[in-house]
């Protein structure tokens, strides 16, 4: 029997307990003073994660993902301004886009979506062009599920006396962050993917010095992080109505997340979900595209099998029916489809997933599960 809610194997959103879901049953009214310190608490505990309390602050925003990596690129990069955003996935070239449709001069580096950010080409090119005055990367690209090296990325940039802005959107909280180690002006984050909150609110951790800097920078009035900051500090609350249900449940999900160990116990969980995963679909067969040095656990991109009998939509919704909701593939430079490790599950529900997989294979009559071009 599938559960009443369907196990969601993807980038978001994603399952979470039934304590945080239950954390959403009552109204707050947005001036309501437990409203305002609930605020506070979940602002400081985002800040303690990444060692940033003393140097950055934390502004919430409404919306999904996107809308605060949207606020964080309009609100830094001023008008004259020139970013040169890392590319190697779609993520990154969102972010490009967006900075685009701003009308910021914007430039990439691009590498292929199984290549990690290559922090040295990245100096080179920072040595040579002195007009750059913004850096932006995805920290896991959640396209392919790899891992770029943004610790290295920030002794670069900041060697160059330029701004770091990361989008951690799926990992933060999960694989470690430390301001001390990595010097990022800002990270931007949400609610739903490995803090297990629900989806609609997201966060930007901003260099206080840098944010302090950046008024009147913003091309939009509701996407303005300086200003909401400064509402924020005015009377500690929103300037829009804010996402309540959304923040009680973010709270909730922080007390589980500390519960569990914080980042390090997050991260571990996590590593034994993907081990659980990749042991499991290797068995069957199946190839990652991703090399294990390279990969996040946080969600694996597998070769779609060269078996012509292997139809994605088929394959989705033969375990859609057994309560698995995994991802097609975003990649271009193969055929592939992603399974996630993140979200309120575990090695049982990982193992059971792998399970339904076979049963599925086996319906469909697919045999032969390398893909095309393998040995
Ligand atoms: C999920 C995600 C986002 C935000 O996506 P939304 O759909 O807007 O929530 C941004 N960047 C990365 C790397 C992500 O994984």
């Amino acid at each position: 029997m599938p559960p009443a809610d369907p196990y969601l194997l993807t980038p978001g959103p994603l399952r979470t307990s039934a304590t945080v879901k239950a954390a959403m049953q009552r109204d707050w009214g947005s001036r309501d003073e437990r409203f305002v310190a609930m605020n506070k608490q979940v602002c400081s505990r985002l800040l303690d994660m990444a060692g940033a309390a003393a140097t950055h602050v934390c502004v919430p925003l409404q919306g999904s993902g996107t809308f605060t990596v949207e606020a964080v690129l309009g609100t830094l990069v001023p008008r004259e301004g020139k970013l040169l955003v890392l590319v190697n996935g779609a993520y990154g070239r969102r972010m490009a886009d967006i900075a685009g449709v701003m009308g910021r001069r914007t430039e990439t580096m691009e590498w292929p979506e199984d290549r990690p950010v290559d922090v040295a080409e990245v100096g080179s090119r920072l040595d040579r062009d002195r007009s750059v005055t913004h850096v932006a990367v995805v920290h896991c690209e959640t396209t392919s599920g790899i891992l770029n090296p943004v610790r290295d990325l920030a002794s670069v940039v900041s060697a160059h006396g330029l701004a770091l802005i990361i989008d951690s959107m799926s990992a933060f909280g999960a694989l470690p962050l430390d301001s001390a180690e990595t010097q990022f002006a800002a990270v931007a984050a949400s609610a739903n993917k490995c803090l297990e909150g629900v989806p609609g609110m997201g966060f930007a951790l901003v260099g206080a010095e840098v944010l302090e800097k950046c008024r009147g920078n913003s091309h939009s009035l509701s996407l303005d992080l300086y200003e909401q900051w400064k509402g924020f500090e005015r009377n500690g609350q929103w300037r829009f109505t804010p996402p309540t249900h959304v923040l009680a449940a973010l709270l909730q999900a922080l007390d589980e997340h500390a519960a569990e160990g914080g980042v390090a116990g997050r991260g571990e969980r996590y590593g034994r979900n993907h081990r659980a995963l990749v042991d499991g679909m290797e068995r069957l067969g199946f190839r990652c595209l991703l090399p294990r040095h390279l990969q996040a656990p946080i969600i694996v991109t597998f070769l779609a099998p060269a078996d012509e009998r292997f139809d994605f939509s088929q394959f989705y919704l033969g375990l859609s029916a057994r309560g698995f909701l995994i991802y097609p593939g975003k990649l271009t430079v193969a055929d592939s489809f992603r399974i996630g490790c993140i979200g309120r599950i575990g090695e049982a529900e990982i193992g059971e997933a792998v399970e339904a997989v076979a049963a599925v294979l086996d319906e469909m009559g697919v045999t032969e599960l390398a893909p095309a071009g393998a040995a």
